[in-house]
């Protein structure tokens, strides 16, 4: 007796189609990434009954050819693949012409489409995947399609779905999931008549506000980084919107929500020290990877991926999100991980250093003393003051100052010029002038930031006077140099009597540090600096900086790594020259 059958199509078709469409979000999902791969700017997406008796797609895209509108919903069917290559680059993103064809073969399907430059478009009607008619029609240019009625014929699936309140959660999940990533295309859903998101085109935060809420806006911080690896673009919630539970957390590869416990776990782990625990982040952060480094052989409909370059990835993504945090400290990236992955080795030939950044956050670490209390001179923050009922303030200042001891290696100076410290990763060899001049740039900008010059008014006035040239230019940014605390006022000609001035630059110096600022400011170049102030802030910093040839204490010296290392862009002097080379283990056995 034989016992074999060949399964009916409509029977595997329905088998199949358990893997695509599990609930009606996962029909929902599959007609938007094909609206948005028609290149629709406007989707709409209207469901009732939480997708249970209606699901429809409207996009203003391509459309279809009357024939194309049969022939999509055939099993294999793909306006995507024509060659085996293209399978190979596209794999990951899921064309493999199956979603309309199981759709089709478990619903009732109804599908208006018209071509651009159609005269009229074509409506199929397809039920448990067999055409019931197909007809012309007059239908705006795109695409809809709507589905009635899932799992009509698969009983099993259809006991199977939750109460609607779930279903309707998950299909929310995946409109913003699918929304964050095209903050380029206008979407809206509707559920049972009533408007759930009306969401217009924007930019990635305007999009983050349209689907969380206006107050997203000042609760989140900016993430950037490109190395060769990836390219990071996204927000992260600063730490005081820390939540209890794992809210918002939204993480993209090459534009597809991904699930990732170790990415996931990088950016948590950026927020230690800075929240309580178990206290969790919100976040929207797109990465951008080399597609042949993602492991292909997941399958596309699900959120896992395996990268090539997970532990890579992982310290880069960390070292991205604590940037932004503005508590970037290159000390601990230098324990935990290998440092080449940050792209502090050698610069390459040819290679120009980017404009350093200035993204300075002066609450980055509750314990350090603001940078307003820190003097720019060489010198050292009074010690906290001991009372004897010490207020949370104070001691958290004690805990900090501990910490800040603890965690500060003693350094060696060489040749009056560098500092070498040793960090878990190797030695690393600080040049002193340019490590200081970076520290006293990112105070400037702070303070400039927080409009709190750190000024001293002279008991007597002092009078320079300047080459014309010089004069011309130093009234012109007299406004910025007021922002310093210089207090400057022409005298007719081309004399000027200073009556106040940094604290840090003495009164004798003043006629020459002035010389030497309006000459630097003459010979800066926009490709290096943005703006007036992060001129004057880099040349102020390298007159101010503690010079090459000058012996350093070793509290000086670990006072200026700690201030170093919890700079943004420590790596880096305000003009673009490396602060650090590291010398690695290996190095050092050979
Ligand atoms: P895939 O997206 O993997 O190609 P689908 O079954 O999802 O497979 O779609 C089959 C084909 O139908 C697509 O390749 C595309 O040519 C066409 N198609 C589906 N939806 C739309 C739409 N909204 N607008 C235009 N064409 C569409
Ligand atoms: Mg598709």
């Amino acid at each position: 007796m034989d016992i074999i059958n060949i399964l009916p199509d409509s029977v595997a078709n329905q088998i199949a189609a358990g893997e695509v469409v599990d609930r009606p979000a996962g029909a929902v999902k599959e007609l938007l990434e094909n609206a948005m791969d028609a290149g629709a700017t406007q989707i709409d997406l209207v469901v009732k009954d939480a997708g249970r008796t209606l699901i429809q797609v409207i996009d203003n895209g391509c459309g279809m050819s009357e024939s194309d509108a049969r022939l999509c919903f055939e099993r294999h069917a793909t306006s995507k693949i024509h060659r085996a290559d293209d399978l190979f680059a596209i794999h990951t993103m899921g064309f493999r012409g199956e979603a309309l064809a199981s759709i089709a073969a478990i619903a009732q399907v109804e599908l208006h489409t018209r071509q651009m430059g159609s005269e009229l478009g074509t409506e199929v009607v397809i039920e448990g995947a067999k055409i019931i008619s197909q007809q012309p029609l007059s239908c705006p240019t795109g695409t809809s399609l709507s589905v009635k009625n899932l799992f009509f014929n698969v009983p099993a699936r259809r006991n199977f779905l939750k109460k609607d309140s779930v279903e309707m959660s998950h299909i929310e999940e995946v409109l913003r999931r699918v929304a964050l990533v095209h903050p380029d295309i206008a979407f809206s859903l509707t559920s049972n008549g009533k408007t759930v998101y009306d969401l217009k085109a924007g930019n990635m935060l305007q999009r983050i506000c349209g689907i969380f809420g206006q107050s997203y806006n000042e609760r989140l911080y900016a993430v950037e980084e490109a190395t060769d690896l990836v390219k990071i673009k996204g927000y992260v919630c600063k730490p005081e919107h820390c939540r209890k539970t794992r809210g918002e957390q939204y993480l993209f590869v090459n534009g597809r929500f991904i699930k990732h416990p170790a990415l996931n776990a990088a950016v948590e782990k950026a927020y230690i020290d800075l929240v309580p625990e178990r206290t969790y982040p919100s976040y929207f952060i797109g990465l951008q990877v080399d597609p042949s480094r993602i492991d292909i052989n997941i399958h596309p409909a699900k959120t896992e991926v395996k990268f090539v370059d997970e532990q890579a990835l992982f310290s880069i993504l960390r070292a991205a999100v604590k940037r932004s945090l503005g508590q970037f400290s290159l000390a601990t990236e230098l324990r935990f991980d290998t440092p080449e992955e940050f792209n502090i080795g050698p610069a390459p030939q040819g290679y120009t250093p980017q404009q350093p950044q200035l993204r300075y956050q002066p609450d980055y670490n509750p314990f350090r003393p603001q940078p307003s209390q820190t003097s720019l001179a060489f010198s050292f923050p009074d010690p906290p003051p001991h009372s004897p009922t010490p207020s949370a303030s104070t001691q958290a200042t004690d805990e900090g100052d501990l910490r800040l001891k603890a965690s500060s290696p003693s350094c060696l100076q060489i040749q009056e010029r560098y500092i070498a410290t040793a960090l878990r990763s190797g030695i690393a060899l600080i040049d002193q002038q340019r490590a200081h001049e970076r520290v006293i740039y990112d105070r400037l900008m702070a303070q400039l930031e927080s409009h709190t010059p750190d000024a001293q008014t002279m008991l007597f006035p002092v009078t320079c006077s300047f080459s014309a040239s010089d004069s011309e230019m130093l009234t012109e940014l007299l406004p910025d140099l007021k922002a310093y605390g210089f207090d400057i006022a022409p005298r007719g000609g081309t004399t000027f009597v200073l009556s106040a001035a940094p604290s840090d630059i003495k009164t004798s110096d003043l006629q020459s540090v002035l010389d030497q600022l309006l000459s630097d400011y003459r010979g800066s170049t926009m490709q290096r600096y943005n703006n007036a102030r992060q001129s004057i802030s880099a040349s102020l910093a390298r007159q101010m900086a503690v010079k090459a040839g000058t012996r350093l204490g070793q509290e000086q010296m670990q006072q200026l790594v700690a201030d170093l290392f919890a700079c943004p862009m420590a790596g880096t002097s305000p003009s673009g020259k490396k602060t650090i080379t590291i010398v690695h283990p290996s190095e050092l056995l050979k």
